[in-house]
């Protein structure tokens, strides 16, 4: 029985969504683990003080889910739209998607997927700010945790995540497929990475090239000007609330005078800050 091709595109929609919301949490998982055990063999810095209750829990994986789910619906879509017809008439090794790996393309469309999504991430976030009402009923939520933490980098209304990051995830899609075809690695590695990245900037360390250790086409994106250490200057974005609104790249935020950076010196290895607790320790004990 043939199923209408609609019903191909949704289901295929809903696998794809399924797969890269999945993708997103397992590497929560795995970020959470590596980066307690950079911080506590020393290799990475997080910050000295504790700046605010920590209320994200692992409880909160499902929302993230949920929330990149939503996410990732238009581009998803959009992808499926096109690749199902493709597919259906070619079969799905017979030239409907091409499996060539072209080291080029996939950086390029790496680069894309960033500009894409900064760019209008950008200007959507910084409205979310700029005006109260919307702060209040959309945006406030994601600002609730001070320190942030991996398992706050989807939280949101769902609204918020469709509004700022939806259209440029569909812009990159489309032009990827008229640029470089249908390409599997081209349009599978960009997602990932991107995803990895986001999870980063809430893993609430000082950069280390360490920290992409998990998602190598990371180290591409770091090498173009103006790249930003992402986890301590999407940090100070929680801390000060109207810098820092693109999280991939500083060059927006200079433009628009919303640049801020973060003040390395709050920042220490988990053994400076045992020997920190000595010192306090010792202080009480001369007091008494
Ligand atoms: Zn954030
Ligand atoms: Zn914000």
């Amino acid at each position: 029985m043939a199923y209408p091709q609609y019903l191909i595109v949704l289901a295929v929609t809903a696998g794809l969504d399924l797969f890269f919301s999945t993708f997103s949490i397992l590497h929560m998982l795995l970020l959470e683990q590596w980066t307690n055990y950079l911080y506590f063999t020393k290799k990475v810095l997080k910050r000295r003080s504790s700046i605010g209750k920590m209320t994200s829990t692992r409880r909160a994986l499902l929302d993230n889910f949920g929330d990149l789910a939503c996410t990732l619906v238009a581009p998803m879509f959009t992808l499926s739209r096109h690749l199902v017809p493709a597919i259906q008439r070619r079969g799905l090794y017979n030239g409907a998607i091409d499996y060539t790996f072209h080291p080029v393309h996939v950086a390029l469309s790496v680069i894309g997927i960033y500009l894409c999504f900064d760019v209008w991430y950008y200007i959507v976030h910084r409205m979310l700010h700029e005006n109260p009402f919307l702060y209040r009923t959309v945006h406030k939520v994601h600002h609730e945790d001070v320190p942030v933490h991996v398992f706050i980098t989807f939280k949101g209304k769902y609204i918020e995540n469709i509004l700022a990051a939806s259209p440029g995830l569909t812009l990159w899609v489309i032009a990827t497929l008229r640029l470089a075809g249908p390409n599997f690695w081209a349009l599978l590695l960009p997602a990932l990475t991107l995803i990895m990245e986001f999870n980063t900037a809430h893993s609430g360390f000082l950069d280390h090239p360490l920290l992409y250790a998990m998602s190598p086409l990371q180290y591409v994106v770091k090498a173009l000007p103006t790249a930003r250490p992402i986890a301590e200057e999407h940090e100070v974005h929680h801390l000060r609330v109207k810098k820092n609104y693109a999280p991939v790249f500083s060059f927006l935020d200079r433009l628009g005078g919303t640049h801020a950076p973060a003040d390395l010196g709050k920042f220490a290895t988990a053994d400076v800050i045992e020997n920190m607790h000595d010192d306090a320790k010792q202080g009480v004990k001369k007091e008494e």
